[in-house]
């Protein structure tokens, strides 16, 4: 294939016709600008664009509430008291789970201190929690928060692992090196499967592995991961993960979060946790006043009966994910992103750097361009242009093409006018 070929419209046009997962797009509400054209929409990585079928999966609930009020609970079309089990299965293979080890509830940051509660058990000399120095602000205040909760001071309780001098991604014989050091001394271990910055993918089975050599607990932040890359969650061994579902799930602005307590755990009632009385046998919640008996598996950690209309819009979307298998999307999305780095590496000019892993299996869709000299000017040229991406200070774009709803023509449109900005 020549690359004159490839750089043309008319191929991109052609891997369209040819991709299996193109009418997806058409399930999806495309903004629009003035004369009517789709915006090409690369932020599945901030806030995914909602599915046509979340309306109706929405109003189904409003008219089961307005015509049945409180008999909804059992009464309802999706009995509102099992809903969050209607997630279950189709959550549990999007991240390569078992249905024991999930559950959709609260949100992620909430999500995180709870599994904290009985993830991070310091001891006077084992308190450390290691976390990458570019993690997701919200972790690291909910890290920081941890340990003054618990008595340690915040600075000398963490422990970052850091690229090295002059580069962006992270190497696991660093984590290696701080374990090999600080080992005794790391409780928790908390990273993100998919960093939020660099799009950098880490090999999950490997830092369980090492994390567990050392006595340490590991978790997972997979807010950049899930619906984006297969985790296979079960088999990586991590004792937790939490995520939220408004990113490539496309559940909608600040919607639930779901997490992951991996099955070795399930059983262990002497694990400290907060509960409530979600946390309770469903078998027996309604007879009140009665003793606290815990439910196993990821159930137990939920505390309230939960937003319905919230778990309605995760549904649709988890029906797509289901319908089209995490395997299918994520081989179109390694051929979609790296056509875009096919393209981006075609533009001429040496003021642009990919800070993403170049190898798919170390990335998930999204690609950070770093580009010299550049300011927030740019960004905002892209978004005149109806091109929506992320900015980070002080000069890198994150863009992510999604595969269910980007084409191989948002790409070409995208970098052809990213070259003409440059
Ligand atoms: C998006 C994101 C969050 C957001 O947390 P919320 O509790 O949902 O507001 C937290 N951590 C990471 C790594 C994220 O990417």
């Amino acid at each position: 294939m020549s690359t004159l070929l490839k750089t043309s419209l008319a191929y991109a046009k052609e891997q369209d016709q040819k991709d299996e997962l193109n009418h997806y797009k058409n399930q999806f509400h495309i903004p629009k600008d003035d004369q009517g054209n789709d915006w090409i929409y690369m932020c599945g990585n901030s806030l995914g664009l909602q599915p046509k079928a979340t309306q109706e999966y929405i109003l189904q609930e409003l008219k089961d509430w307005a015509n049945l009020g409180v008999e909804g609970h059992f009464e309802a079309k999706n009995p509102w008291m099992p809903y969050h089990e209607f997630l279950t299965d189709s959550m549990a293979k999007v991240v390569g789970a078992k249905p024991l080890e999930v559950v959709i509830m609260n949100t992620l940051t909430t999500n995180l201190h709870l599994l904290m509660v009985s993830f991070y058990q310091p001891s006077k000399t084992k308190f450390k929690i290691v976390i990458e120095s570019d993690a997701f602000p919200s972790d690291r205040y909910a890290v920081e928060s941890q340990l003054r909760f618990h008595g340690f001071d915040h600075k000398e309780g963490i422990i970052e692992w850091k690229p090295r001098k002059g580069e962006e991604l992270l190497h696991l014989e660093d984590l290696e090196t701080i374990l090999d050091q600080q080992g005794d001394e790391i409780a928790l271990l908390l990273i993100g499967g998919v960093n939020y910055y660099t799009g950098q993918y880490l090999d999950l089975k490997k830092i369980a592995s090492l994390g567990h050599a050392k006595n340490c607990m590991v978790g997972i932040d997979l807010a950049h991961g899930v619906g984006n890359i297969t985790p296979d969650l079960h088999k990586s061994g991590v004792d937790f993960a939490a995520w939220c579902t408004y990113k490539y799930l496309n559940s909608g602005p600040g919607s639930l979060g779901g997490l992951f307590v991996h099955e070795k755990h399930a059983h262990n009632k002497k694990l400290k946790r907060f509960t409530g009385w979600w946390s309770h046998n469903k078998n027996t919640r309604f007879n009140m006043r009665q003793e606290f008996d815990l439910m196993p598996g990821a159930e137990g950690y939920q505390l309230s009966n939960p937003p319905i209309l919230s778990m309605a819009a995760i549904k649709a979307s988890l029906d797509i994910f289901n319908e089209i298998g995490m395997d299918t999307l994520r081989k179109k999305s390694k051929t979609l992103t790296g056509y875009f780095e096919f393209l981006i590496h075609q533009i001429d000019t040496d003021r642009i750097r990919i800070i993403t892993p170049s190898n798919p299996e170390e990335r998930g869709c999204q690609l950070s361009i770093q580009v010299k000299n550049a300011d927030k000017n740019l960004h905002q040229k892209l978004t005149d242009h109806h091109i929506i991406t992320d900015w980070r200070e002080p000069d890198v774009i994150r863009c992510a093409p999604t595969p269910l709803y980007n084409s191989f023509e948002d790409v070409y449109r995208m970098t052809e006018i990213l070259k003409t900005l440059l």
